[in-house]
Parts: C-alpha cells; sequence; structure tokens
C-alpha cells in the first residue's frame, strides 16, 4: 500500500504542482480522498463516488472507493470489491481539502451565469 504525505506532492503554500501533469492528477486523487475523508470521527468510513483504479485481470473493477479514519487519524482509500488498500494518507491536517467540500458561495452578477 501507498503511503502518502501530501506535502511531499504540494507547493510550500500547500498547492498543487501545476508544471508536472502526473504529479497533478495523483495529488489531486488524494485530495480529493482527503475531501471526502478529513471530516469523519476517527474509526468512521464513507463511500465516495471515486471509481477503483485496479484492473484486476485486465478489467476495470466496478467498486467505488471507500475511506477511513483510522485511530491514528490517517485516511484510509480502499475498495471493497477488491479489497485493494490504495492508499494511507497522513499529515493531511492542514491541507486545504481538510474541512471538506467548498461552502456555498452566492452566484455574483458578474459570473454570467444563472441570467
Ligand atoms: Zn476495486
Amino acid at each position: 500500500m501507498l503511503v502518502v504525505d501530501p506535502w511531499h506532492w504540494l507547493t510550500e503554500d500547500g498547492h498543487f504542482i501545476a508544471d508536472n501533469p502526473r504529479l497533478y492528477r495523483r495529488m489531486l486523487r488524494i485530495a480529493r480522498f482527503i475531501e471526502y475523508g478529513g471530516e469523519l470521527d476517527q474509526r468512521e468510513m464513507r463511500e465516495t463516488l471515486m471509481e477503483c483504479a485496479r484492473r484486476p485481470k485486465g478489467k476495470a473493477c466496478p467498486g467505488l472507493m471507500w475511506v477511513v479514519k483510522t485511530q491514528k487519524d490517517e485516511i484510509l482509500a480502499h475498495c471493497m470489491i477488491c479489497r485493494n488498500e490504495e492508499v494511507l494518507i497522513h499529515n493531511w491536517q492542514k491541507t486545504e481539502w481538510a474541512g471538506g467540500m467548498m461552502k456555498p458561495v452566492p452566484v455574483s452578477p458578474d459570473e454570467g451565469v444563472l441570467n
């Protein structure tokens, strides 16, 4: 299982490293796990809408990922279908995704939507 400290894949001030597409995609997946799992209490879990990335026997696993908050306050992302434990994330607490989804903001008239 991959163990990730997201700060190794972010800029010093916590942003995505934009000029490395591979790293960006990997970190985006980690950020989504943090957004889903950060607000869980320890020993709680929830299903995400993120597809399992495994391809057992060359066929995409049909599972969706679950995130678990461990007793050490890490976020474990795993698939219940293929039993793959994809990643264990620690030191995520100060990332910008730790508090869950962005809070709603009103549409500003200059956005050009909802005309
Ligand atoms: Zn799977």
